[in-house]
């Protein structure tokens, strides 16, 4: 099961505080990936949240599709957006080569860990050639829970890097950042932009 079910019954209970927080678009990052992608290009975001960096998107004219695996979350998302938003577990996302990009920001930290592989074969499955696919991860050695009782996968940097080594990737790039999150409490990411081959 590529997911957790005490984690969305936190999102489901506090979708209202959650997307009503004033969280901004990760904006040089959102830069970085774009700046892949040719105008107009069919952009899928993967649990989108509030949908501040769809709504960012958007804005540059991308055809953008904010889904989310939370009903209350996509919802408020879709308020916010004034376009659809549709419920979407990762674990259903089942499509074949139909989005140049694939935005998943501080969401696939989320997956049980064994079920992480299965989840990147769906998005590389989904990603035209040459479609990028940008994702970050709290860092860490080993998965556990939050003071929410929301799961982490926790990966380490080189973890992180079997993972995708196991994927016919053209090229994948990881960055690590010192930052925060919802829980305020000082954090390490861990930001990974990859790209499809183009043949
Ligand atoms: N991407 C947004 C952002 O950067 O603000 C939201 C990040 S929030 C930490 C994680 C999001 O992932 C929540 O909106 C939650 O509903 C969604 N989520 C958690 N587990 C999921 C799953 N198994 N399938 C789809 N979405 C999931």
């Amino acid at each position: 099961m590529a997911q957790d079910p005490q984690t969305l019954r936190f999102y489901a209970e506090e979708a209202a505080a959650y997307t009503t927080r004033g969280q901004a678009a990760s904006q040089p990052r959102l830069e970085a990936f774009l700046s892949h992608l040719p105008a107009g290009s069919a952009i899928l975001e993967l649990g989108c949240g509030a949908g501040q960096d769809s709504e960012f998107m958007l804005a540059r004219g991308f055809k953008v599709r904010p889904t989310d695996g939370t009903p209350e979350i996509a919802r408020a998302a879709e308020v916010r957006l004034g376009v659809p938003v549709a419920t979407l577990l990762f674990g259903d996302l089942d499509e074949s080569m139909t989005c140049d990009g694939i935005w998943a920001n501080a969401c696939l930290l989320h997956i049980p860990r064994a079920e992480l592989p299965g989840i990147l074969a769906r998005i590389h499955a989904a990603l035209t050639p040459g479609g990028v696919f940008y994702a970050s991860f709290k860092a860490g050695e080993a998965d556990g829970r939050d003071q929410f009782d929301r799961y982490y996968n926790y990966p380490s940097e080189d973890w992180l890097r079997g993972l995708y080594a196991a994927l016919p990737w053209a090229s994948v790039t990881l960055e690590a950042e010192h930052g925060s999150g919802y829980d305020k409490k000082p954090t390490d990411w861990l930001h990974v932009t990859a790209q499809k081959p183009r043949n």
